[in-house]
């Protein structure tokens, strides 16, 4: 699959790159991301002038480490599907579905058995009380 469903355990909800870096270290890593993407979401390739930068993390359940792999850039519509938890609750988990089955161009049934084995990560990560950070990957904007 191109895109992905990505739940981000809930503890890691609201520390997130950006309350990590400063404001000028943050803008660093996503305008780097920008410049890869060049216009184009580097998922679906839509084409924006409006590009988000998404922080995508590998889960090392045995050792709890959580390592940041790539900052990449995409369109709201990807970041929304990726983010289904947090799209559902604003009330945007339809369009967000749509978007995973015409990207993907998978059924519904494909569609909905993705998200159960995202959901089944999700609820296992979540059992692990603490994560530590792999950063490694900041190691060039800072
Ligand atoms: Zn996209």
């Amino acid at each position: 699959m191109k895109l992905n469903f990505e739940l981000v355990p809930d503890s890691c909800w609201y520390s997130n790159l950006r309350s990590i870096l400063s404001p000028a270290q943050w803008d660093a890593v996503r305008k780097d991301a920008y410049a890869r993407a060049n216009g184009k979401c580097e998922i679906c390739g839509a084409e924006t002038e409006r590009l988000e930068a998404h922080e995508r993390w590998a889960y090392d359940e045995e050792n709890a480490v959580q390592k940041l792999e790539t900052v990449t850039a995409i369109c709201k519509n990807c970041h929304e599907a990726i983010h289904i938890g947090r799209t559902e609750l604003m009330g945007r988990g339809r369009q967000a579905e749509e978007h995973y089955m015409k990207v993907n161009g998978c059924s519904y049934a494909e569609m909905r058995k993705a998200l159960g084995e995202a959901n089944a990560d999700h609820r296992r990560r979540n059992r692990v009380p603490e994560w530590k950070l792999d950063l490694s990957y900041l190691k060039k904007f800072i």
